[in-house]
Formats: C-alpha cells, structure tokens, sequence
C-alpha cells in the first residue's frame, strides 16, 4: 500500500464541504469589500523567499521544501502567499493599476515541520493584501475584513492581538536594547534562543519554552522603542477598530516570524486549540516590494490557516455547512433510470442536492440506501408512477408519502424541504 507523504492530509467528504463552504465565505466577504482573487504558482525560485521572509527565520533556515529542478535551478515549494504576491505585483506592472490594490488568495502552502495537531506539511492559507496605502485606515480596512469573515463563520470568541513593531531603523536600536537586557540571562535560554541570538533575536520574544517566557517578561517591549510615528499610526488603528466596535488587545511582546513586518502585526488567538492557538497572523510590510526591487509601495495583509479555521469551526457552523440532506432519486424498473437522472438535472439546477441510485437496487434495498446517505426525501420512480407520469415521494423521517405530477416534483422539493411536499 503506497501512503500519504508526512505531514499532508486527505480531506474526505463530508469534511470537505466545510472547505468549500469556508472558502466560500471567504469570497463573498472578501469581494464584498473589493478584494479579487490572485492566483499564483505554488512553486517560486528560492531566492524569492530567502529574500523576503529572510535568512534568519525559521521558514527559511529550516522549513522549507527547496529542490533543484532538471535544469539545476534552484525551486521552492512556497510556504507563505505574501513574497509570490510582491513579485507578481513587481512582474506585472501591477503598480500601473488604480490605487490601493485590493487582492485575496488562497491555497496551499508547504513548510518541513513536526507534525501535530494544527500543524501540517501541507497546509492552506487563507489570506489578504493591500496594496498602495500607509494610512492606519488601511490597517483597520484589513483587520475589518478578518473580523466580518470571522463573524460570519460564527466566531465570536476569538481574540485580536496587536502590536507596535517599530520601522526598520527602530528595530536595530531595539536589538541592542534587548539584546542588553537578556545578557545576564543569556546562559539560561534555550538551545533554539541561543541560535537566535545571532540569526534572529527578535524570535526570541516568542519562544515558548516557559523559562525563556520567564525571561522574557523583564524585556522592554518593542513599541516603547519605536519611533513616534509609527506608534501615533498604531495608536490611531486601536482607536479607530475600537469605534467600530471591534476588540483587540495590545500584546506588547508579540513579533511574527517573518523580516518583511513593520509597524502593525497582529494575530488571531483560539482558545480552543492547546498548543497551535494562532489561526491567523498579519502585518505591515511597506519595504517588502521595494526589496525586492519594486517601487516604493506599502502593504498590509493576512494570512489564516484554513486547516486550523476549520479544525475549530463552531458547532452550529459546522452543522449549517453540513446539515444539508439530500434528495434520494430512485428509480425502479426499466426505463425509470433516465426519468430518474432528467429530476437529478432539474433538482440540481434549482439548487437542491439529489442522489440518483445507478447501482439497479430493488426498492426495499434502494430505501435502505436512501436511509444511509440520511435523506430527507425519496422520489420514487416505479413502473406505476411513470405510466401516469408521476412519482412517489416519501418523507424519510416520518414515513409520509404523496403521489404527485413528475413535472411539479423538482419544483415542490425546491420550495422548502424542512416544510414538506405542500
Ligand atoms: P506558528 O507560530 O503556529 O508556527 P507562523 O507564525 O509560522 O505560525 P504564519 O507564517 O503567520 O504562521 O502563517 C499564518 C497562519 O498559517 C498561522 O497563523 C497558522 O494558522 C497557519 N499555519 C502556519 N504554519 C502552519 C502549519 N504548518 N500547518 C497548519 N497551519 C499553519
Ligand atoms: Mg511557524
């Protein structure tokens, strides 16, 4: 038996159905304040990512899925959507376009990781960017659009947390102060910290080793340092989300992983799941394009683990996404079968999801089928019935059952399952 690769997943049926639902949503809500879809390739030159995320992160020194292709150029399996949105932006002259530029996209994303709950090799992303405004307006646009796609999938026990990461000039000044600080407890840091001391120590503020949690506690957060400007543009977003009335909190201590951020970053926290608690995470990186060799322009953006959104999708969501029940289409005897598959085309077109049985089973078997796929109706198509060019159909829960016109039938199931054949 040939299995799955490590750390990918097999999303079956019905599961699958809340992906497509959540995805969906995404759409609605996201083209709903303008945003478009991008669609890009999921393999990038490596020199992309070691560019942009940065040398010293963790997606770039260890997790990412990099192969030489047979003409020896260096690939990588992309393991974040913003970098392959910067260079799409670059290489299609997309600065050429009204300002800012509104883009979503979504699709699978690959980091070499340990496996756990939450945390997979391959993994879905969810995500937004802004393209072209450095107003703290275009934050709280960004985080609004998170919120409302939130709210409609029935969260309402997330939490929004914020931070101030200073501009790039802040950020040397800050090592050096917190790199000062965390000297006398240098030794005590774990094995991963003392690596990031060099590579990237600002990593070290999110290491979750409790004694380096410990330590980090005394350190002086990062927005304390940060220029004015950039902590009155903050300031002004808190301001302007809490008028609308959404909440988020200041976590002074939060940095992300990746070197583009600048200013506002920001995370969405799940109580619900233990270890990997982080569904999403997002900031402001207004050097990345021009890094890139690009003009000058700012951006903002999310990215949502859909893995992780689904795994904790609330119940009554769940339930609206999956409860749908179908309709069994079940012809009996010669000839019934295409009658059965024209109700199946009408049924489809008027948005009502319907089974045909194609296997030949007798009635009593096609009802025991029927019971199986938890139908709500049954149409059925007997010798009897077509002679007078009508059907059965039966209430599955309640046993009720109604002749009626083959011709009215699509029409009357599409009316109202839940109030029953009028
Ligand atoms: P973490 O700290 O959990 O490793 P991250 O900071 O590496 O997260 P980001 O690069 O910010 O993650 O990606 C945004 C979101 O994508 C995360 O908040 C998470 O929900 C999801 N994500 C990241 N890595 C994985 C993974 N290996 N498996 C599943 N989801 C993931
Ligand atoms: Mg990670």
């Amino acid at each position: 038996m040939i299995r799955r690769v490590k750390g990918t997943r097999d999303i079956l049926p019905p599961e699958s159905r809340l992906w497509v639902a959540v995805e969906a949503e995404a759409h609605r809500i996201f083209s709903g304040f303008g945003y478009d879809e991008i669609r890009l390739p999921v393999m990038e030159p490596t020199e992309l990512f070691v560019r942009s995320v940065g040398e010293g992160t963790d997606i770039v020194s260890k997790e990412m899925y990099t192969f030489s292709d047979r003409k020896g150029r260096s690939l990588t399996l992309r393991p974040e959507g913003t970098a392959g949105v910067a260079r799409a932006y670059i290489e299609n002259g997309l600065g050429q376009r009204p300002h800012p530029l509104r883009l979503s996209y979504m699709g699978p994303m690959f980091r070499y990781e340990k496996m756990q709950r939450g945390r997979y090799r391959q993994f879905s992303q969810i995500g937004l960017e802004l393209l072209g405004a450095a107003t703290p307006e275009a934050d709280v646009e960004v985080l609004l659009v998170l919120h409302t796609f939130l709210a409609a999938l029935g969260f309402d026990d997330l939490v929004i947390v914020l931070n101030n990461l200073g501009d790039p000039e802040d950020r040397e000044r800050y090592i050096e102060v917190l790199k000062g600080e965390l000297t006398p407890h240098r030794e005590r840091l774990c094995r991963d910290c003392q690596r990031r001391w060099d590579e990237n120590p600002l990593r070290i503020l999110d290491c979750k080793v409790p004694s380096c949690r410990e330590i980090v506690e005394g350190t002086t957060p990062v927005g304390e340092v940060a220029s004015p400007e950039s902590q009155t543009h903050v300031a002004a977003v808190e301001e302007q989300l809490s008028a609308l009335g959404i909440a988020v909190r200041r976590a002074p201590r939060l940095v992300r992983g990746l070197d583009y951020y600048l200013r506002t970053v920001f995370e969405v926290i799940s109580p619900e799941l233990g270890e990997n608690t982080v569904i999403c995470g997002g900031g402001r990186y207004d050097r990345l394009i021009s890094d890139l060799g690009g003009s000058q322009v700012p951006g903002i953006g999310f990215a949502i683990g859909e893995d992780r959104l689904v795994e904790v999708l609330p119940e009554s969501t769940r339930e609206r996404f999956l409860g749908e029940r179908p309709v069994a289409v079940l012809p009996v005897g010669g000839g019934a079968a295409t009658v059965a598959l024209d109700l199946a085309r009408k049924l489809a077109l008027a948005g009502v999801r319907a089974e045909v049985e194609v296997t030949g089973r007798s009635l009593k078997a096609g009802l025991k089928w029927a019971g199986k796929l938890h139908a709500r109706w049954v149409v059925i198509l007997g010798e009897d019935e077509l002679a007078v060019a009508q059907a059965t159909v039966r209430h599955m829960d309640t046993g009720e059952q109604e002749r009626m016109a083959l011709d009215s039938v699509a029409r009357r199931l599409a009316g109202g399952t839940e109030a029953g054949v009028d």
